[in-house]
This record gives C-alpha cells, sequence and structure tokens, in this order.
C-alpha cells in the first residue's frame, strides 16, 4: 500500500460558518458512497478539521481517485504517507525517499512546509523545514528551493504518527450533494440536460428525473441511453429516481388539435406540467432543464416565457447563457458526450413541424390548448399512473415500486 490515506481539502464549505460541520458530515457521507463501489477498507472522518480518508486495508488505488474525483464538494485529494514517529536523520532519509518517488524525473523547486502539533518531538517546525530542505537539496541537485511560489509544496505533519504528502489531485469543487434539496431534472437524451442535471447537482442539490417516452415512435434503446445518461451523471449525483412516462397519447392529441407550427410549445408545456405535478409529489423544490436561449425555436425568449407561464416551482437553466460548444466541452469533460450523441430518437423530434413558431403568443396559445380541454386532464392523469421509477445509480438501473426503497432521502 504506496498511501495508507487520503487529505481531503474543500474549498467553498470552509466558508460555512456554524453549519459547517453539517456541510462536513454531508461530504463524509458522500465520500464514504462513492468509496463503497471500490475494493478495499476505508474509514472517512473529521478529524483535526478536515477530512482525513484511512485506507485499512490494501485498496484500488486508482478506482479509489476516480470515484474521488466525482464527489461534489472535493476540491482536492491529497494521497499520504503516514510513518511511525522517526528521529530527524530517519526523517531526512524518508522524505528524501519520498520525494525520489514521486518525482523521479524533472526540476522543480519546492518548499518544505512541516506542521508539528505534537509537542514532544524535539525541534520545532522551522528547523525540521531548514533540515529536511538541506538533505533533499543534498540528495536531488535538480531540485532547487522556492520558498514564494514553489511547484511542489513537501507537507510534513508530526502528530501521533507522522504524515507527507505533496500531490494534489484536484475535485469537481461545489457542495456536498443534499445539502440543497432536491430538484427535477427534465433528462432527455440530449447533450444539454445531463449537463444541466450535473450543474445544478454541483451545487449540493439532489436530483430526481423524468423523461418522456414515447412507444412506439421511441425505443427501448432510447429510454435505455437515457437510463445511461443518469447513470454518468449520477457518478457525481449519487443515485437518482427516474420517471418513465409514457407520452405518446398526449403527443398524439395535440399532433391532432392543435395547430402543427405550435406543436413543439404546446407539448413542452404539458411536459412541464406533468414533471412540476411530479416535482411536488416527490418533495423537489425546482424543475431543472438543459434549455439554452435561441439554440431552438422552442427556447427563444419568447418560447421560453410561453413555456414557462404553466409553472409554479422556479424552473432552473444552467446553461441557459451558454453556446452549444461550451455545452459540449462541459459533456466531454464529464463523460456524457459519448452517449448523448447516440442516434436514438427523441420523442420531441418525431412530431416536430417543418417550420415551429418562433415567437409564440401566451393568448394564442392558451387559446388552442383549449381544442384540448375535453379529454387533456384525463390523458395527464393517466400519464401519470404509467410513471415508472428507475433507481438509477452509477453501477446500473433498476425498477422500484414507490420510494420505498431503501435509499434514504
Ligand atoms: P437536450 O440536448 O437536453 O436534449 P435539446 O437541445 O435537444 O436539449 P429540446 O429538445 O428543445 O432541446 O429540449 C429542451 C429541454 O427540455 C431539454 O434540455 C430537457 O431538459 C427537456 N426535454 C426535452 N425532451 C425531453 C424528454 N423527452 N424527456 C424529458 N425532458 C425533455
Ligand atoms: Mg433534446
Amino acid at each position: 500500500m504506496k498511501y495508507q490515506a487520503f487529505l481531503i481539502k474543500y474549498a467553498e464549505i470552509g466558508t460555512k460558518g456554524k453549519n459547517r460541520h453539517v456541510f462536513e458530515e454531508a461530504l463524509c457521507s458522500q465520500i464514504r458512497l462513492a468509496l463503497k463501489s471500490v475494493d478495499g477498507k476505508f474509514s472517512v472522518n473529521r478529524i483535526y478539521g478536515r477530512i482525513f480518508i484511512d485506507c485499512r486495508s490494501d485498496y484500488d488505488y486508482d478506482d479509489a481517485v476516480e470515484k474521488l474525483r466525482c464527489v461534489f464538494g472535493i476540491c482536492g485529494i491529497c494521497p499520504v504517507q503516514i510513518r511511525e514517529i522517526m528521529p530527524i536523520e530517519e526523517l531526512k532519509e524518508a522524505v528524501v525517499r519520498f520525494m525520489e518517488e514521486e518525482y523521479p524525473q524533472g526540476e522543480h523547486t519546492f518548499k518544505v512546509h512541516t506542521k508539528r502539533p505534537n509537542k514532544t518531538y524535539p525541534m520545532d517546525s522551522l528547523e525540521v523545514n531548514a533540515e529536511l530542505g538541506h538533505a533533499i537539496l543534498e540528495a536531488m541537485p535538480r531540485f532547487s528551493v522556492d520558498v514564494h511560489d514553489p511547484e511542489i509544496m513537501m507537507n510534513v505533519e508530526i502528530r501521533e504518527k507522522m504524515f507527507f504528502y505533496s500531490h494534489e489531485i484536484p475535485g469537481p469543487g461545489g457542495l456536498p450533494c443534499g445539502i440543497g434539496g432536491k430538484t427535477m431534472l427534465l433528462l432527455s437524451g440530449g447533450i444539454d440536460s445531463p449537463v444541466a442535471g450535473y450543474m445544478i447537482g454541483k451545487r449540493g442539490v439532489k436530483l430526481d428525473a423524468v423523461y418522456y417516452n414515447a412507444p412506439p415512435y421511441t425505443s427501448e434503446r432510447a429510454l435505455q441511453k437515457v437510463k445511461d445518461l443518469a447513470s454518468l451523471v449520477a457518478r457525481y449525483t449519487g443515485p437518482i429516481y427516474l420517471h418513465n412516462i409514457n407520452f405518446t397519447e398526449i403527443q398524439l392529441y395535440i399532433y391532432e388539435q392543435c395547430p402543427h407550427d405550435e406543436l413543439t410549445i404546446i407539448m413542452r408545456r404539458y411536459m412541464m406540467r406533468i414533471a412540476e405535478m411530479l416535482a411536488k409529489r416527490n418533495g423537489c423544490l425546482g424543475l431543472v432543464t438543459g434549455e439554452s436561449i435561441g439554440q431552438v425555436a422552442s427556447q427563444t425568449l419568447a418560447a421560453l416565457n410561453v413555456t414557462n407561464e404553466v409553472c409554479t416551482l422556479p424552473v432552473f437553466r444552467p446553461v441557459i447563457g451558454m453556446d452549444k460548444e461550451e455545452i459540449v466541452s462541459i459533456s466531454k469533460k464529464i463523460g456524457t458526450f459519448e452517449t448523448s450523441i447516440l442516434p436514438y430518437e427523441d420523442c420531441c423530434t418525431i412530431f416536430v413541424a417543418k417550420h415551429p413558431v418562433t415567437k409564440p403568443k401566451a393568448e394564442v396559445i392558451r387559446d388552442h390548448e383549449k381544442n384540448l380541454s375535453e379529454k387533456i386532464d384525463e390523458m395527464v392523469r393517466r400519464a401519470l399512473e404509467t410513471d415508472e421509477i428507475i433507481l438509477v445509480d452509477a453501477q446500473g438501473d433498476r425498477i422500484v415500486k414507490g420510494r420505498e426503497d431503501p435509499l434514504e432521502d
């Protein structure tokens, strides 16, 4: 076992004042959850005013780091070597060996930073810094000291044991999942909505998701693609309850009763209405979509206004001001892009008009929606009854009945 522990650095949590321990506990839970699937035994604790992961057995280092890199709230992961307390001569040898192993190549500037809470150690931290600095310079002539802006910060902590660390692997930042309540993500098979979910999740908000399926016009494979996307997002946000709603009847009815250039906008209003009902049923405090101004006809400002007016919950649109390229670059970074571009049909694309309205007027749309009044309420009720709840986590998905699942909310 090369590293016996990880020191976890977090940024924003540190600013939370009196609630700090709540945030730290939430982060510890998320770390434990993330490490569950990693081969090895870990113990995650708040200690010395920070989060420390003790590796209690041999473990899969690469997998552990990969999982930790997805935990919102972590801004840095430092792999730590732990040694018994040793006298300064041995310490010098041990630190030189550590540096040689960590940096076998290249020329670097460095600084030694010692903390000595264990006051029984016979030298103070400045003396230890000086001794270790000299030892490193002597053993590794290609290294030089830079006390202001070193490339390598060689940290040595002298507590009940000795801790060495120098690398910091970046984490995703943000806030630990669940600390900020829950929202309902409208998740399609596209590029934008998984990114939107990731961004809201990064603010510590848990996600439920809804997908509108239109069988037989959309296939099982399209649903599988959405489940796969949810699973990729769940690596960061933790498990997601995905509501799979059959939207076919409503879509066909709109197609039959309303002007075709208004299909998309009316359909989107029903998507939002149903999402809001599901959100309220499941304790979500907002809706999340992957809309971006001007991207398509249904996302002009006028169209967004008309869609928005059917909701009372706030609708969060984290990619609203982004170009497609910016959204694509995030989707590549978080690993959803390759799945998003698989060519399976989406229910929106099946009934699209050649020339959808780009400047819909709310009064006109409301008026045309009256054509639906005879059957639509019943259809919405039936659509909600089709709700198939799928619990999706980073490992995959399974259907659950209702919400009496082992997962705590
Ligand atoms: P995306 O890349 O996320 O699919 P898009 O550019 O294709 O977005 P639209 O099809 O207009 O845009 O959809 C806008 C938003 O509406 C999506 O980002 C998503 O939040 C939601 N949405 C669209 N289709 C569905 C669907 N079948 N089920 C659930 N939500 C959907
Ligand atoms: Mg789409």
